[in-house]
């Protein structure tokens, strides 16, 4: 594998995926090489409205169509997806620097999350029969309708997952989805759509409008009937103000600052390996990778030890074959802010355990596997997110410290537990306090357990993806209730009777079982 299929000229081919006039706007960085290797089209207001009002007329339609078809096309997005699995996955590490393994899980985040889809969808927008106001005498109908169009915004970590893991359950609720991909990844944005509109996704229904986030942001934001927002918890604020504005619906999956608990049972050797991969998977730029970890004292000295050792394992590098481990930081702005995350820390006095060192060598955004101890709260990595590959190591006297710790933050996206009594470790995630929870294992029972929802409380975001809930969030319901042939206010009747009669229905309601009614 030499990623060489990726040329500059193959790469200006997926321009025309873009709905963006103002060509050659953007250079575009490599995270290996710190080299321009391309040159992105921006999208003006002007090519912003033009793509909503295509992606309006082409959800009139969608809507319409029923929904073994919609399903239909899911089904052929798996296909497809899976066919150009090696071309895809070179493309991802391309744009991001990831390591082959890392950018793989995508491929088939994307086949397992339009799997799911495809086969939960009907129920879960199936028309549904309610409670009516009298049981028996009115009868309640709902019927989950389209939004219409929804903008996704979506982060370059993730490239490909967080394009279309996302846009996937929008467009089978019967959606159109304006995406505007992050800047620095948005070729593997293009080469998606022209995956889905291959399976079959009508080509005015998911749309691409490439640009800066301020300048292509707004405008889309006015434009569209629901906003489904990835990125940093600064931004996301933005959005969400001018969404709010607007009065249009948001989903915002933001940033956190993930704790891993070892409990004082886990086998440290076991834990310190499966928190290798919780911490630096994606170089550490992944939502949910965990950058505190808190130790019970009855296990820290082993835990550390293995823990450490297994860090400087770790393979760094790039390549486009399995052996480099962990890749570069995504740009200067990542690097500089580990850079400094970790310069703030040992000022303060934090120790450095093994790594804290660039690695100029292999190329400029290089940054070691970094463990700390002993940082301080004042200290910026103590409760800021860093978003690479830096985790502090805390020892804890008892699970009640580890718990009281985790919880210590504004943050609430994910947490994770190692202990040898998973009965116990699922009493103890109920008193995390985040949106997911993954028990001897860093993220990724979480990540693919998409009949779940996953999301994060706090300033780690509003609402969730995946599960019926990832769905249901394109949507708006509509509530049809009908009277039967005993009207709820029987005419001639007086208003006093009428509410004693009300009050004794009220009470023999309660006596009939919920699911009798
Ligand atoms: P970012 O917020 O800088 O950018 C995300 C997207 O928003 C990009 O497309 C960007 O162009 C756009 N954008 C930026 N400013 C905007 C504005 N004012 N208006 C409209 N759009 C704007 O984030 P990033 O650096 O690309 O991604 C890293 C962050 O994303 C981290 O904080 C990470 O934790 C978070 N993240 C969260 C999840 C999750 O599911 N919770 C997943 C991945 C990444």
């Amino acid at each position: 594998m030499t990623g060489a299929e990726w040329s500059a000229e193959r790469l200006a081919g997926l321009h025309d995926q873009l709905a963006a006039s103002d060509a050659d706007a953007i250079p575009v960085e490599s995270a290996v090489t710190g080299e321009t290797y391309a040159q992105l089209p921006a999208a003006t207001e002007t090519d912003v409205d033009d793509a909503v009002d295509r992606a309006r007329t082409a959800a009139a339609e969608w809507r319409e169509r029923p929904i073994t078809d919609r399903v239909a096309v899911l089904d052929r997005v798996v296909d497809r997806v899976l066919a150009e699995r090696e071309s895809t996955t070179s493309l991802v590490q391309r744009e991001t620097g990831k390591s082959r393994r890392d950018a793989v899980e995508e491929v088939f985040d994307v086949a397992v999350t339009a799997g799911y889809y495809a086969d939960a969808a009907p129920a879960i927008l199936a028309d549904e029969r309610r409670q009516g106001a009298i049981p028996g005498a009115v009868r309640a109908d709902v019927h989950h309708d389209p939004v219409g169009v929804v903008g996704l915004i979506a982060p370059w970590n993730y490239p490909l997952t967080l394009v279309v893991s996302d846009a996937l359950p929008a467009l089978v609720a019967g959606n159109a989805v304006v995406c505007k991909p992050a800047e620095e990844t948005t070729h593997v944005a293009a080469y998606a759509r022209k995956l889905l509109v291959e399976a079959g996704v009508p080509p005015d229904l998911f749309q691409l409008v490439s640009g800066r986030g301020p300048e292509v942001g707004p405008p889309l934001i006015e434009r569209v009937d629901y906003v489904a927002f990835t990125g940093s918890t600064a931004a996301g604020r933005e959005v969400a103000a001018l969404a709010g504005e607007n009065l249009v619906p948001v989903s915002m999956e933001l940033g956190g600052k993930n704790p891993l608990l070892v409990l004082d049972d886990a086998d440290p050797e076991t834990a310190a390996a499966g928190a290798v991969r919780s911490c630096f998977a994606n170089a550490g730029q992944l939502c949910i990778t965990t950058e505190r970890l808190f130790v019970d004292e009855a296990v820290y000295e082993p835990f550390r030890d293995a823990f450490v050792d297994a860090v400087e394992d770790l393979q760094l590098g790039f390549d486009y074959d399995w052996h480099a481990e962990m890749g570069p930081l995504l740009s200067e702005a990542q690097f500089e802010k580990t850079r400094e995350h970790v310069a703030d820390a040992r000022e303060r006095g934090a120790t450095v355990l093994t790594g804290g060192e660039p690695r100029p060598d292999l190329g400029p955004y290089f940054y070691e596997p970094t463990v700390l101890a002993d940082v301080p709260t004042d200290a910026t990595a103590y409760g800021q997110e860093t978003f690479g590959p830096v985790v502090a190591l805390y020892p804890v006297s008892d699970t009640d410290e580890a718990v009281a710790r985790a919880n210590d933050t504004d943050y609430g996206l994910h947490g994770a537990i190692w202990t040898g009594d998973e009965e116990r470790g699922r009493a103890v995630a109920r008193r995390v306090d985040t949106g997911t929870v993954s028990i001897n294992e860093g993220y990724a029972v979480s990540w693919g357990s998409v009949d779940a929802p996953m999301g994060g409380r706090g300033d780690s975001g509003i609402g969730r993806r995946h599960g019926p809930e990832g769905l249901l969030r394109f949507t708006d319901a509509q509530a049809v209730a009908t009277s039967g042939p005993v009207p709820l206010s029987p005419r001639g009747l007086p208003d006093r009777l009428w509410a004693a009669g009300l009050s004794t229905v009220a009470r023999l309601l309660r006596k009939v079982p919920r699911w009798i009614r």
